[in-house]
């Protein structure tokens, strides 16, 4: 069973999950990536991943069968597992709780070599809808107090397998990273009674050197302390809290838009690495007037070396306003690998 441990001086929670050691990466002295001779993720192989949550099928054909579009799965390697109950207690001044939460895996493609960028733009809407009716499951649990979903894209960015797919972890409490944006955002609201997130987004709008690219409903850009070279965030331009409240039709428009910022990532970066997070608001309805969720995408074109470990300060090559005039000018074609 993981375990969660809180660090005594700062709060920060950590998973100890020794499951995942024993994944077939482990630790490899090469630094090298171990691909399997069989990829987990094709169709035909779905007896190598436990047993699908959801899929997408359009032919009819049955469950852990192939024929799907898109597929969700448990964590074959778990950080954190669903059954059990929380059992929080202190060891002497020390604080843990058993590892419980759920850790899925999104299959984005039937098709091993395509990327998410790739993808027609209706499928990369059927991964976006897909987060959004996890999200509606897993919140329904008591237990969960935060539904993280993310991707790592290449082997710097901590992927394991190359087949496209995200993940999703729910945890029993609110990451320290979450926390620090939900104060932030709750500090700002209290004084200025607005939300920080939409007050960016007219501040980048009416600055625009940050601007990587504008549409309807979203809102791409390099944020004014970016940490990262590259680093671009994506938001609905109207105040949406949470995932869960963004609508069917906007969803092609986001779907739109996240391909277009990938594309530019991809082809003026030479596909990079790099890690997708979504910031939604923790389930709960006390958010509502200050967070608003948002994507944030960096991508792994510096190592976080020993200053960054030891002061929390990154130090970040490229002025964000200079990332984002070489993406805003990128041309790429929309052309969609088909799947
Ligand atoms: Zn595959
Ligand atoms: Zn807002
Ligand atoms: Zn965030």
């Amino acid at each position: 069973m993981p375990e969660l441990r809180k660090d005594p001086i700062i709060g920060r929670w950590v998973i100890i999950s020794t499951e995942r050691g024993k994944r077939p990466t482990n630790y490899p002295a090469s630094g090298k990536m171990i691909l399997p001779k069989t990829c987990p993720f094709c169709p035909g192989n779905e007896s190598a991943t436990p047993p699908e949550i959801i899929a997408y099928r359009t032919d009819g054909s049955g469950r852990n069968q192939p024929g799907w579009s898109l597929r969700v799965v448990s964590n074959k390697y778990p950080a954190l597992i669903i059954e059990g109950s929380l059992n929080r207690e202190p060891i002497g001044i020390y604080d843990r709780m058993n590892g419980i939460g759920a850790h899925e895996v999104i299959i984005e493609t039937a098709d091993h070599a395509v990327d998410l960028v790739d993808m027609p733009k209706e499928k990369i809407k059927d991964v976006l809808w897909v987060f959004r009716e996890r999200f509606l499951d897993l919140q329904r649990d008591p237990r969960f107090k935060y539904i993280l979903i993310f991707k790592n894209h290449g082997e710097a960015a901590g992927a394991s397998v190359e087949h496209s797919h995200s993940q999703l972890i729910a945890t029993p409490i609110i990451p320290k990273r979450v926390a620090e944006e939900l104060t932030g955002a709750k500090k700002y609201h209290e004084y200025k009674e607005r939300c920080i997130f939409c007050d960016i987004i007219r501040q980048e709008l009416s600055d625009q050197s940050r601007i990587v690219l504008e549409t309807d409903s979203f809102l791409a850009f390099e944020p004014y302390a970016s940490r990262f070279p590259f680093e671009t965030w994506l938001l609905p331009k109207t105040h949406i809290t949470n995932y869960i409240d963004t609508d069917i039709d906007i969803h092609i428009e986001l779907a739109e838009t996240l391909k277009d910022v990938l594309g530019k990532l991809k082809a003026g970066l030479a596909d990079p690495p790099y890690n997708f997070i979504m910031h939604t608001a923790p389930v709960g309805s006390e958010y509502r007037d200050y967070y608003h969720w948002h994507i944030e995408i960096i991508p792994k074109l510096t190592r976080v070396a020993g200053f960054e470990w030891g002061t929390g300060f990154y130090i970040n090559p490229t002025r964000p306003e200079d990332a984002a005039a070489f993406l805003r000018d990128l041309k790429v074609s929309r052309k969609a690998v088909a799947v």
